[in-house]
Parts: structure tokens; C-alpha cells; sequence
């Protein structure tokens, strides 16, 4: 996080990390949030991607930096830069898919183990367009991230359910807690 301070008061720089298992959907939720944009046959990303969005809160404007994604064995050696100083998490699961729900808690671990600060954090079950085959019910989804203590959203990057609703309730956590510091 990095704040300044001109003329029209303080402004909000957050890292956000979105992480979970290959396929899930997160370019394509980063796309759809930062772009508007949806690729039915994506390729893996390679390395790390962030975009930045700009939100006003309080008159106040706040950036956040979305890293898009450095999960996969092969990247382990940026494992601990990735997470570096991130205060917001989207860790998601495919709902059509019992074994990427089934790999949240080892997500949450890496998270805890590398981050640095306390992290606002956001269980997505992404792919709710796919209620014919779903694998994962919502209150399963609820009830971890209960137990958790994690916000919960069902999302569709394809439809763009809940997309923007979930990345903004990430940064207004953040800048949340960031302003009671300040105060
Ligand atoms: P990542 O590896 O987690 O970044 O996943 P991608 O964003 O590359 O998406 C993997 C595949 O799932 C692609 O074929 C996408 O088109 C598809 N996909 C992503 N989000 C959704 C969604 O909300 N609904 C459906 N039906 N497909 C999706």
C-alpha cells in the first residue's frame, strides 16, 4: 500500500492478488473487471499480468493493482514477490469443479504463509452460469468461507454476475481498514 498527499487529500495505491487453481477463470475475471472483456478459449497466463482500476471512495481515490497470476508449479520462484505486500486476496474455485473448492485451504495456507499484513480476503465461485452441471453448491461455498472468515461471492466472468461487486467489496475492505489505522 502506498499513500500520498496533494491538493485534494489522500490517495490509496492496494495490491490485490487473485489466486486458486489452473482454469478457474481469474484472467478472465481481471478482464471482464478491468476491461470488460471475456475469452472463451484463454490461454494460460504466462508469468504475472496486473491491471490497475480506480475506484472513489470518500472523495478519496483509490487504485488498486491486481496481480494476475503466478500459481502454477512452474512459477514457484516468484511465489513470495507475488504475494509481497498484497492487502486484498480473490481466491477462487470453479463451481463445476469439485477439486478446485477442494484446493481452497491450501491456497489460504500459501497465502498466509507468504503475505506480509493482514489480507482482505474474498472466496469466489466463479462460473455460476454453469448451474447445469454444478459440482460445489452455494452453501458449501457459504459455510467455508463462514469458517473461514472470508467474504463470499458467486461470480460469472462469462455473464458478468457479481464481477464487479466482488473486486469492489475487496478494495473497500481494504481501504477500510486502512482508514481506521489512519484515524
Ligand atoms: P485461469 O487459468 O484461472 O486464469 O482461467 P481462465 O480465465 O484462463 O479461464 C479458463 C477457461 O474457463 C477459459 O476457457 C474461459 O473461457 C473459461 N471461463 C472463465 N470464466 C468463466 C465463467 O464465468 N463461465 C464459464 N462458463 N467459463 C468461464
Amino acid at each position: 500500500m502506498a499513500s500520498s498527499s496533494d491538493d485534494e487529500g489522500e490517495d490509496y495505491l492496494f495490491k490485490i492478488v487473485i489466486i486458486g487453481d489452473s482454469a478457474v477463470g481469474k484472467s478472465n475475471l481481471l478482464s471482464r473487471y478491468a476491461r470488460n472483456e471475456f475469452n472463451l478459449h484463454s490461454k494460460a497466463t504466462i508469468g504475472v499480468e496486473f491491471q490497475t482500476q480506480t475506484l472513489e471512495i470518500d472523495g478519496k481515490e483509490v487504485k488498486a493493482q491486481i496481480w494476475d497470476t503466478a500459481g502454477q508449479e512452474r512459477f514457484r520462484a516468484v511465489t513470495s514477490a507475488y504475494y509481497r505486500g498484497a492487502f486484498g486476496a480473490l481466491v477462487v474455485y470453479d463451481i463445476s469443479r469439485r477439486s478446485t473448492f477442494d484446493s481452497i485451504p491450501r491456497w489460504l495456507d500459501e497465502l498466509k504463509t507468504h503475505s506480509d499484513t493482514a489480507v482482505a480476503k474474498m472466496l469466489v465461485g466463479n462460473k455460476c452460469d454453469l448451474q447445469n452441471i454444478r459440482d460445489v453448491s452455494v452453501e458449501e461455498g457459504k459455510s467455508l468461507a463462514e469458517s473461514e472468515g472470508l467474504f463470499f461471492m458467486e461470480t460469472s466472468a462469462l455473464d458478468s454476475t457479481n464481477v464487479k461487486k466482488a473486486f469492489d467489496v475487496v478494495i473497500r475492505e481494504i481501504y477500510n481498514n486502512v482508514s481506521r489505522k489512519v484515524l
